[in-house]
């Protein structure tokens, strides 16, 4: 089985056609989706419009699609991330607003070898940010590769009988994984609409389930155009600005 897997969307139009295109010569047979649909982007309609219409495989919510569906207060978010997840909550249709509303919660479950969360496996909303947080995750995920998202940083761990390390020191894109079967595996896919690992090219990710492997990709978008598109709603300017640096 061969899966795309995408994560940290955020309403950016630009990037997740982009990705969508550039995956397709790749032959994936199903779509996996980490969450975060929603928050910071202008387009959080089209991006639900096009992710029901795209019917995952499997889908699950993150913190934004949670308080931009108004079932989470703002509470947590930076003053910049709440006034942007207040206009995405007043921009939603109904429809999209109780369709986010609606969405399962992480960790989930995928199939034999994958299992899919926003944050981490024992915390939806936690942050894997460095070795002790990574380590914790590969420990709790039921399946020997966990895909994650939350951080917006493309990066692979791995976690074998002595040794724990990354996958990811190569900065080559597009990089391939192969998966050890003795190992276990925490890979981000990277962020497709607003990295922040210093490269403000959309990420994703394939894994190919037969082929035991992952390819972590970046792909260019009109960053421009989604960057307009945030000024013309009004939204914070340096949500314009970072997408750029990729910050
Ligand atoms: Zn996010």
């Amino acid at each position: 089985m061969r899966y795309l897997v995408i994560s940290d969307i955020h309403a950016n139009l630009e990037a997740y056609e982009a990705v969508m295109a550039a995956a397709v010569p790749l032959a994936y047979e199903r779509v996996l989706v980490l969450g975060d649909l929603v928050g910071y982007g202008a387009d959080p309609n089209a991006i639900c419009d096009r992710v029901r219409a795209l019917a995952p495989h499997a889908l699950i919510r993150g913190n934004h699609d949670k308080v931009g569906s108004g079932i989470e207060s703002p509470e947590g978010f930076n003053a910049v991330a709440r006034s942007a997840i207040r206009w995405t909550h007043d921009a939603l249709t109904p429809g999209n607003r109780e369709w986010l509303a609606a969405l399962s919660a992480g960790p989930l479950v995928v199939d034999d070898f994958i299992e899919i969360c926003h944050g981490t496996p024992f915390d939806e909303d936690a942050y894997v940010f460095d070795d002790l947080d990574a380590l914790r995750a590969m420990h709790s995920a039921r399946r020997p590769l966990c895909l994650f998202g939350h951080t917006h940083v493309q990066v692979g761990h791995y976690l074998s009988r002595d040794q724990f390390g990354l996958s990811t020191a190569d900065h080559q894109r597009p990089l391939t994984i192969p998966l050890d079967e003795a190992n276990r595996y925490l890979i981000n896919p990277g962020s497709v609409g607003q990295p922040r690992d210093g490269d403000p090219r959309a990420g994703f990710a394939v894994v190919d389930t037969a082929a035991r492997e992952v390819t972590i990709h970046r792909v260019e978008y009109p960053v421009a155009q989604a960057q307009a598109r945030i000024l013309e709603e009004g939204l914070p300017e340096v949500l314009a600005q970072r997408l750029a640096l990729g910050r």
